[in-house]
């Protein structure tokens, strides 16, 4: 080794010893008579010292002399307890009089400072990710991710679960999203599609008698992209043989729970379960940020046929109670109300109506309703003296959209949602199909292996699309950690269900012929789950961003700009693989 100890480990303990360190020069202090170096590695920093006092080699003070940023070290020299200690480091008491120092290698001086505080922008970063790892807060991040992945690898296995790998290369498979294509070579005019998930392979190896199946497995999908989503990212992937929903779920709450325990010390408590309708119904989302209440109201009845048009026409006016916000001034509201017409957002105006504290109230719409009709109005959304209600109302589907992010923004401003608290749930019981209004097509809400929810297996024969799924996500402070199904497991089920989709039995059997074949050969009832592992990763981290979690992460254009790639293939290539390209600007 090119070293006796790392840069974060020497301490009183080690006064008097020789030793040798390597790493990175993370400032340079030259004082005339004395030199410091402070020496950088994954494990720390430690203070290097050298002193011209007359009896330093002249060749040290010159290579010292000669040392700039993020230059590579090895220096060897005497522990020594340090004259003005930094309470701040571990190793802040001791400093390492040097009796050799060695460059190892030297280095530009680099585009962005390697501090905790940088004054490098994110694509400068990304362009110089190796630098940008030397930084502590995204080596933590990559240390805990990778803590995370060993205790779900140690709880699975603890139960049993063992960790296949499944292929890369294979065809589509229906998540909801477009597939990344690969083209065959030796196959000409053929595409491999690169997996959404393992699904129908983990499905297999229930077929297969593995029993318990889990992998922490690379998935692609290509989507538009946002702070939270990459282009490929990682499931935590698991399907359990011979189970029914509540096996999942207490397997997995307990992989949950063992996970925050491990990691970040915290005891969760029992997550409860909350229906899809009544999730869209209170919060306007399937996944809820239950770490506050702030429930929807339904103001239809109390609201409508008092003489405002606006209301009367709308198919919902739903409100949220605000505590303690009756003091907004004109300009807080005006800004609110700005805040939701934004185009993001996109409603047409906000409504508020403050509780004042003498019991009287105040509100953008006086004009149509009285004292009594305002106070029914609170009534109905239990607020008190100094509350402020807000309100929106439209066509149903859209005023829960925006009202879910009204409230979100509400408890972000009040402060409520605390990113050291943590408030887990299921969400249960999802239509099993969804409308797609443009085309009035029918898509599988979850994917089309989920199985119905048995008491609405009547339903599915008679009224199919109004059927609900045997699915559940996990969802924690309002993101889906994750989410999964009892799947099907007979092959005429799983042909009704190809069926309801619009697929013909042709196209079934040619796109999904492989998993109905199976399902011939004994089948086991069988259902799983996928966590998304670097949403778990940044919410275990406290951030919402994904992608310091991720080692070399793509932008929000799907770009890797430190390798440059996507890149224009050379026309060899592109002749090997029989493609020919018409690109249209
Ligand atoms: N394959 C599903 C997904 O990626 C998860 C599952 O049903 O297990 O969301």
């Amino acid at each position: 080794m090119l070293r006796t100890h790392n840069c974060g480990e020497l301490r009183e303990g080690h006064i008097g010893q020789k030793v040798t360190l390597s790493g990175w020069a993370q400032a340079v202090r030259d004082k005339g008579g004395l030199i410091w170096i402070d020496i950088r590695d994954r494990y720390g920093i430690t203070q290097l010292l050298i002193e011209d006092d007359g009896n330093a080699a002249a060749v040290l003070l010159e290579t010292a002399r000669k040392v700039g940023r993020e230059f590579v070290l090895q220096a060897t020299g005497e522990v020594i307890e340090r004259a003005a200690k930094n309470p701040n480091i571990p190793t802040g008491n001791i400093e390492l009089r040097l009796s050799d120092l060695e460059i190892l290698n030297e280095a530009q001086t680099p585009p962005f400072k390697i501090e905790d505080e940088t004054d490098g922008g994110d694509e400068l970063r990304m362009k110089y990710r190796y630098l940008d790892i030397r930084r502590n807060p995204v080596r933590e991040k990559l240390v805990l991710r990778h803590k995370i992945a060993q205790e779900v690898r140690r709880y699975l296995s603890d139960q049993d679960f063992i960790e296949v790998e499944t292929p890369v290369l294979i065809k589509s498979t229906p998540e909801g999203a477009r597939d990344f294509l690969v083209p065959s070579r030796m196959n000409p005019g053929e595409f491999y599609a690169l997996p959404q998930s393992p699904q129908t392979f983990k499905q297999l190896l229930m077929v297969g008698g593995m029993d318990r199946y889990f992998q922490i497995v690379k998935c692609f999908r290509d989507e538009d992209l946002r702070a939270d989503r990459q282009p490929e990212f990682t499931q935590i992937d698991c399907e359990m043989a011979f189970v029914d929903r509540e096996d999942i779920i207490n397997n997995f709450e307990g992989m949950m729970r063992h996970l925050f325990k491990m990691v970040k010390g915290i005891e969760l408590p029992e997550f409860p379960r909350m229906e899809y309708a009544d999730a869209m119904r209170d919060y306007g989302s399937d996944k809820p940020d239950t770490r506050f209440e702030m429930k929807f109201v339904d103001l239809n009845d109390v609201a409508q046929n008092k003489g405002f048009k606006v209301f009367d026409s709308a198919e919902i006016v739903l409100g949220i109670c605000a505590k303690g916000c009756a003091s907004y001034t004109r300009k807080q509201v005006d800004e609110l109300t700005k805040w939701v017409q934004r185009p993001q957002i996109g409603a047409k105006g906000l409504v508020y109506v403050k509780c004042n504290e003498d019991g009287s109230f105040k509100s953008s719409v006086d004009k149509f309703y009285s004292q009594d009709d305002l106070k029914a109005w609170a009534e109905k959304a239990g607020a008190e003296a100094g509350d402020l209600l807000l309100v929106l109302s439209g066509e149903l589907d859209t005023t829960r959209k925006q009202m879910c992010e009204l409230r979100l923004e509400m408890g972000e401003r009040l402060g409520l949602r605390n990113r050291q608290e943590f408030s887990p749930l299921w969400v249960v019981n999802f239509p099993m199909f969804e409308k797609d209004e443009e085309t009035g097509h029918y898509h599988a809400m979850h994917h089309p292996f989920t199985s119905v929810l048995p008491e609405d297996a009547e339903i599915l024969k008679t009224d199919r699309y109004n059927a609900r799924a045997n699915a559940y996500d996990m969802v924690i402070n309002g993101v889906e950690v994750g989410g999964g199904s009892i799947r099907i497991h007979d092959k005429s089920d799983q042909a009704d269900m190809f069926d309801a989709l619009g697929f013909t039995p042709e196209e079934a059997q040619e796109q999904f012929g492989f998993l109905m074949n199976a399902f011939e050969y004994g089948a086991p009832p069988h259902g799983g789950i996928a966590l998304g592992f670097d949403r778990l990763c940044s919410l275990f981290g406290g951030v919402d961003s994904i992608r310091d979690f991720i080692a070399f992460p793509k932008n929000t254009s799907g770009r890797d700009v430190m390798i440059e790639s996507p890149s224009v293939a050379d026309a060899q290539q592109l002749k090997d693989l029989s493609i020919q390209l018409d690109i249209k600007e």
